[in-house]
Formats: structure tokens, sequence, C-alpha cells
């Protein structure tokens, strides 16, 4: 059978990469090999942020409103091939059918928040801010911008960057994750579809080499990355010392806090989904729970019911829970991690290791796994798992479980478990973590919010979408205007302007 090879997407035509090795796309429920995909070389880049960059003149003079009737006509399109996306997702990264259309859905509504992008470009305006004199601000889009996704959510992270970006009139460069590469070109060709004129959105899909070309180049003014933490770090530095702006979101640990006073059925349904999800491939999975007081037994023995009931299996195959990791590196890696959270002194509640479906082939398959009694100096609390491994640790009390999730190095994300109002204050007040859910495992802010976390779970100011990613695409300018009547008395003055 021959294998399809992948181009890039630039100028708003096929790109056929320079020469450049070629990545293996798997589709992780089979093992297979499905597509190639021809990783962009640094010409490659220089060729998509020029397309990029003779796009923006044109495309920073159509209106907002015009702009934003492309973006509705798109997001129409992908509401129409929201089946198609999805199961592009599934295929590449191998979550369940329905998991995959919901990580969609969700990429959807930021595209329909950055319709409404002519009143969210409204600036400011004071009148007499001195005696006849007024100021007003404009916010003017940066130029070409790019941004790097993870393998996680093929459509779901590169729709947080690209409409965004495009809305508040700039031009991008997108290098989607080599291991997912065909959801965003897909999207990209949608855009088209849709009107979007050729070469305002290109589509280079590589490794590391093409990620360094975006970092180094001259006429890219700002690089958004989402991905593990060392890249994030790397990214952020690299990016800062050639004066670009960055956004780099990294990894995380989130933990959910629980309360003896929980709804204990509600709590462990909402665990279970919030830590085997997508396998656990989620940067807002709970890997960790911190059990307070007596609950401990009571919570993990209903978690262990739960997860062992769950379905594993092909995503495709309609009524499956959980389906297999990206690769079989990764996965290799889980059982690694699994391995060394027993050998210093996790107790093993479920384990997942050695679980494949029956006609599971060579996929890269893996089963829940629960740990208990961890502590905070073992690897398998230390290190992002990013796998189907939920962790259960204990503390005595809700000031202990805070002080502990405070320490932990992440802040992405949390949770508390409670039926208690004054415990669900404390928490949100004292808790550094940058989004927060009271019962609710996985508190994704809605695009009229923005998504970020604290710690090292990001570096940079901005989060993403929202008010804050229209800040983060756009550079303010202030405008101060005097109109003097032509009888006005007037006279040189060398002091320091004062208006009030
Ligand atoms: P990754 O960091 O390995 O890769 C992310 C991107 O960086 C990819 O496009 C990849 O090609 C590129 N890259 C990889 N190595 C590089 C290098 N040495 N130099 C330059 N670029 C490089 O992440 P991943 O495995 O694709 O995704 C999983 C990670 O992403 C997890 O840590 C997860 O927590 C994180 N994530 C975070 C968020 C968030 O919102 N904070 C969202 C999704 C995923």
């Amino acid at each position: 059978m021959t294998v399809p090879v992948i181009s890039s997407w630039v100028g708003g035509a096929e790109f056929a990469a320079s020469g450049r090795r070629l990545g293996e796309v798997f589709d992780p429920a089979t093992g297979q090999v499905t597509r190639r995909v021809a990783f962009a070389s640094r010409d490659d880049v220089g060729a998509a942020v020029a397309a990029a960059r003779s796009a923006f003149p044109a495309w920073r003079e159509t209106t907002p409103l015009r702009r934003a009737r492309i973006l509705a006509r798109f997001r129409e399109l992908l509401e129409v091939h929201l089946d198609e996306l999805a199961g592009l997702v599934s295929q590449e990264h191998g979550k369940t059918q329905a998991d995959a259309k919901g990580s969609v859905q969700r990429g959807i509504e930021v595209v329909e928040f950055a319709c409404g992008i002519p009143h969210l470009l409204k600036g400011e305006w004071s009148e007499d801010v001195g005696k006849g004199v007024d100021c007003h601000s404009v916010l003017q889009p940066l130029g070409v911008c790019a941004g790097v996704t993870p393998f996680n959510f093929p459509a779901m992270v590169p729709l947080w960057m690209f409409p965004m970006a495009i809305a508040c009139g700039n031009t991008f460069v997108l290098k989607p994750s080599e291991k997912v590469p065909s959801t965003a070109l897909r999207m990209a060709r949608l855009f088209e579809e849709a009107g979007l004129p050729a070469g305002v959105l290109n589509v280079v899909p590589g490794d590391a080499e093409a990620v360094e070309a975006i970092l180094a180049h001259p006429d890219i003014a700002a690089v958004s990355f989402v991905g593990s933490t060392p890249i994030a770090r790397h990214i952020y530095e690299t990016a800062a010392r050639t004066g670009k702006r960055v956004q780099a979101l990294g990894g995380a640990k989130n933990h959910a806090v629980v309360l003896p006073d929980c709804e204990l059925e509600f709590t462990a349904d909402a665990l279970v989904g919030a830590a085997f999800g997508s396998a656990g491939e989620r940067c807002m999975a709970i890997s960790a729970v911190v059990a307070v007081g007596d609950v401990a037994d009571r919570l993990v023995e209903r978690l262990r019911q739960k997860a062992a009931a769950l379905r594993i299996g092909p995503g495709s195959r309609p009524g499956m829970d959980m389906g297999p990791v990206v690769t079989a590196a990764h996965r290799e890696k889980i059982r690694g991690l699994i391995t060394t959270g027993l050998s210093e002194g996790a107790k093993p509640v479920l384990d997942g290791r050695t679980v494949q479906p029956a006609d599971g082939g060579a996929g890269f398959f893996l089963g829940p796994t629960i740990l208990d009694h961890v502590t905070t100096s073992m690897t398998v609390y230390r290190e992002e798992i990013f796998g189907p491994v939920l962790v259960v640790l204990r503390a005595p009390t809700l000031a202990a479980a805070i002080e502990l999730v405070n320490a932990n190095p992440y802040g992405n994300g949390t949770a508390l478990f409670t039926g208690s109002g004054g415990a669900a204050r404390r928490f949100e007040h004292d808790i550094q973590v940058g989004m927060v859910g009271i019962n609710v495992a996985i508190p994704v802010p809605l695009p009229f919010f923005s998504f970020g976390g604290w710690k090292q779970s990001i570096f940079g100011a901005l989060h993403v979408y929202g008010m804050e990613g229209v800040k983060y695409y756009t550079r303010t300018k202030a405008v101060t205007s005097r109109w003097p009547e032509a009888s006005e008395q007037s006279k040189s003055s060398l002091a320091m302007p004062t208006l009030g």
C-alpha cells in the first residue's frame, strides 16, 4: 500500500518541501504508519514567512467587519466538516470519536468569539484630557505571527491561535505537531474556502528545525507556543532574545482536592473522566488527587471500580471510553514511570501496564492505572506523565492540601470537590493555579474568558484567546489630539507639557 505524503501549505497552495526528511504519522490504534509528512526546512519556513509577509498589507487593510464575515463562513465550514475533522484527530492522535468531536467543538468556540472582532478591537476614548485635548487608543496588528502546537489537540490548540491572530489583522505561520499534521492542513484549506486570501494562513509541518527557523526569522513579530515546559522555556528565552512577543504555555500536573463533604459518586465520576479521558493526554487532565481526611479509602475504592469498568479500544469504534496513547515510545515512557512509582513505594490500585484489547493488534494501548499512597518525593508525582495514570496523595486538612498544590512547580488547572461554600471560597482565594474548578474537574474557560496557567505552566504575561488573546495579537497606539482655533493664543514652552 502506498502511503500518502503530507506537504506544507504556503501562499494558498501545497508546497513541496525542499527535500527534507520524511516523518512517519501513525494510527495509534493499529500501530501502522498511515501517512508520511515532509518536514519543513529552514527555507520552507522562509517561504511561508515571505507569503505571510506579502499578504499582510492587504489583510491589515481589510476592515474588521469583512474579516469577521470570513471567520463566520469558516465557522460554518468547521461545523459542516466536524465529523471529518474529528475523524482526522482520532486517526492520528487516538482519541475516541466523541472526545475528538468535543475537542474540535471547543476550538470552534474560539472562532465564534473571533467573529465578534469589530467589537473586540474597539479602543478607548477620553474627551478633554486637557483643555481642548482628546485622547484615544487604537489596537493594530503586529504583522506575521507564528504558532507551534502540541500533538494532543490537533484542532483545538491551533484554533486557540490563528483565528484570533487573523481576526486582529495579522497573518500567520502555523507549525503543527509532526505527529498529527493532517487536521491543521485541512483547516487551512477550509479557511481559504471560506474566503481567506492566500498567504494569510500558512502551515508548515515539521520538527525542531522548523521551530528554530521560526524563532530566528526576523520577519516574525510574535510566537505562540503550547507544549511541554522545557520546550516552552526554550521558546520563550530564544524568541524574547530576538525581540519577539512570546506566549509559551507549558506542561502541567493538575490536582483535584477532595474533601470528605463532597458528593462522592459525582466526584468519582468526574475524576475518572478527567484522569482517563483522551488517555490522560490532556494538559487539563487531573493526574493527582489529594484526598483530605477520612474520604481517601472510600474515594479510592469508587475510583477503582469506575476505572476498571472503562472500555479500552480503537477510538473509531463506537462505545469506547479510552483509545491508545500517541506512540509506542510514549507508551514505554508511561510504563516505565509506573514501574518506578511502584519501586518507590506507591501502592497499586489498578495496573494498566499490560492491558491490550483482544483485537488491539500492535496498537499503543494501556489500561487506566491508579497508584495510592503516593508522596511528593516520588517520581510519579514530580514528573508530568501525560498518560492514563492517576496518583492519590493524602492530606490531613484543606490547608495542608492547598500547601501541597501550591508547592508544585506547575500551575495550570486544579479542582476542589466539596459541599462547603466557605471551603470553596478559601480554595479559590489561596490556590496558586491559573484555572480553578469548584466541583468541575476540567475548568477550561470558554473563549469569552482566557486560557492559561501560572508558574511553569506558562512563560509570558498574556493567556490565550478571550480579551488577553486580543491584547496579545495587537499593539496599542495612543493618540492625543488638539484642534486649535485660529484665534487661540499660543507661545513656545520648553517645560514638560502638562495637560490637567
Ligand atoms: P512537545 O513540547 O514535545 O512539542 C510541542 C511542539 O514543540 C511540537 O510542535 C514539536 O514539534 C515542537 N518541539 C518538540 N521538541 C522541540 C525542540 N527540541 N525544539 C523546538 N521545538 C520542539 O509537546 P507534545 O508532546 O507535543 O505535547 C504534550 C505537552 O504539551 C505536555 O507537556 C502538555 O502538558 C503540553 N500541553 C500544554 C497545554 C497548555 O495549555 N498548557 C496544552 C496542551 C498540551
